[in-house]
């Protein structure tokens, strides 16, 4: 007789179960860790900084209690599941006032990294998918937080926080303080004003967010206002410094945005705050999202044979409503740029993106401005080779303390250690050249 073997056996059920069985034991388990190192982590790391810093908090404890009456001040913050806990403060402010906050670490009230403690005002807005963050411990360091600080949250603070809800490990946490930490360093500080204008040595750049400069050019598009936008780090200034005709073209662009870590330890530099590291790079792909949503289209122009398609395929795969109208590789000679000129205006293209590396980008714009019928120009760099898979972009955790250009740095040193070991002290001897009380104003 034939028997049918999709059907299991009394023999194959006993082992079915006994995995099943396995499965939710192991899965608690892992849960249980999960839960169990963080707490662990937190536990050790706050009682070693109490401990190592007691004679700090008995001395600031004494000094609030002698000067405030009290020893600390409170806020009431929500925590984990929802439970009110009050954060602390040693009174009356700084200094080391916030070193308190060892102590709700200690207890539990709060870890070292999760999502930003909230008040109850904040919380009553959340919808019930932002809830997620209330499975965790507030942190004292947040990711989103980390990476508003450096510039680079682009998106809403409760996909940082879902992330962080999926991948947290003690590993993970370990790398956000220390992160956070060197973040701080970098751009943190006091509040400073946040002007709408950086000035650095003749180039006026906006400080603006990335949403913000993505909306600006669909509505330039929309409007029929012809726009050129170029992007700028610390290598482009100090091209500018010294190459005149790029310093003007940069001066009679539309917008001219902040590119990288550099410009906002700059602007730490002269005292004010950068609002976003609004560059090509993290733009692209949210830039071709509103244009696919707005119905506009793109030309890219740049880089070598080849690299614009492969762009504009997996842009396309990723916003399969995307109309990118042309593509051109960046290697034809200075005599072929009528034709470029012909074949982009011969696309219909409303956004024009340029990618030869700076200056080139922005003269070759300048030069054929006139010429050129996409409504929006923009140099862009090398961003292209990113978006092909030609080079690997910087992992996020190196973007999150401001090393992207180390990055590319390995990848090219023979190309970039100029750039970047010359030019980035360059760059900072210039802004402090600038920032001295007798610097021409
Ligand atoms: N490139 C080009 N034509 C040229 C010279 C360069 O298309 O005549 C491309 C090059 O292939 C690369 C980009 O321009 O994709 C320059 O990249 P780079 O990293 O220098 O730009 P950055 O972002 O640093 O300004």
């Amino acid at each position: 007789m034939k028997t049918d073997s999709s059907i299991p056996g009394p023999l194959d059920r006993e082992s079915n179960i006994l995995l099943i069985w396995w499965r939710v034991w192991f899965e608690h388990a892992a849960l249980l860790l999960l839960e169990v190192l963080p707490r662990s982590f937190d536990i050790f790391l706050s009682l070693s900084l109490i401990l190592a810093f007691s004679p700090v908090l008995l001395i600031r404890a004494i000094l609030a209690k002698s000067l405030w009456g009290k020893v600390f001040d409170t806020v009431e913050l929500i925590g984990q599941f929802r439970t009110p806990f009050l954060r602390l403060g040693f009174a009356g402010k700084a200094p080391a006032s916030g070193l308190a906050v060892l102590f709700n670490i200690l207890w539990g009230d709060m870890a070292f990294a999760g999502p930003r403690p909230m008040a109850e005002n904040e919380v009553l807005l959340l919808t019930p998918e932002q809830g997620i963050r209330f499975t965790l411990r507030p942190g004292l360091f947040s990711p989103h937080g980390l990476r508003r600080k450096v510039g680079i949250a682009y998106d809403s603070e409760t996909s940082s926080d879902i992330d962080f809800y999926y991948s947290e490990t003690v590993q993970g946490d370990m790398g956000l303080v220390a992160r956070s930490l060197i973040g701080n360093l970098l751009a943190g500080g006091g509040l400073r004003p946040t002007p709408a204008v950086l000035h650095f040595f003749g180039v006026d750049i906006t400080n603006t967010t990335m949403d913000e400069a993505v909306g600006w050019m669909v509505r330039r598009v929309k409007n029929h206002e012809p726009a050129f936008v170029a992007f700028v780090n610390p290598d482009c200034l100090n091209i500018a410094y010294r190459h005149n005709k790029y310093q003007q073209v940069l001066s009679a662009a539309e917008r001219v945005l902040p590119d990288g870590i550099g410009i906002n330890i700059g602007c730490r530099l002269l005292g004010v705050s950068l609002m976003a590291n609004v560059n090509g790079t993290d733009m692209f792909p949210r830039l071709c999202e509103k244009a696919a949503a707005e119905g506009l289209s793109l030309f890219l122009l740049g880089a070598k044979p080849g690299v614009a398609e492969a762009v504009s395929h997996k842009m396309r795969e990723r916003f399969p409503t995307l109309d990118i109208a042309g593509v051109r590789d960046g290697y034809f000679k200075a005599e072929e740029s009528g034709r470029v000129v012909e074949e982009i205006n011969a696309s219909k293209a409303d956004i024009l993106l340029v990618a030869f590396g700076a200056p080139k980008q922005e003269l070759w714009l300048a030069e054929h401005g006139e010429k050129l019928t996409p409504c929006v120009r923009l140099g862009v760099g090398g961003l292209f080779d990113f978006y092909s898979g030609r080079l690997p972009r910087a992992p996020l955790w190196m973007r999150e303390i401001g090393l992207e250009w180390s990055w590319r740095l390995l990848q090219e040193p023979g190309r970039m250690w100029r750039r970047y070991l010359i030019g980035n002290p360059l760059f900072l001897y210039r802004v402090w050249l600038q920032k001295r009380p007798d610097a021409a104003s």
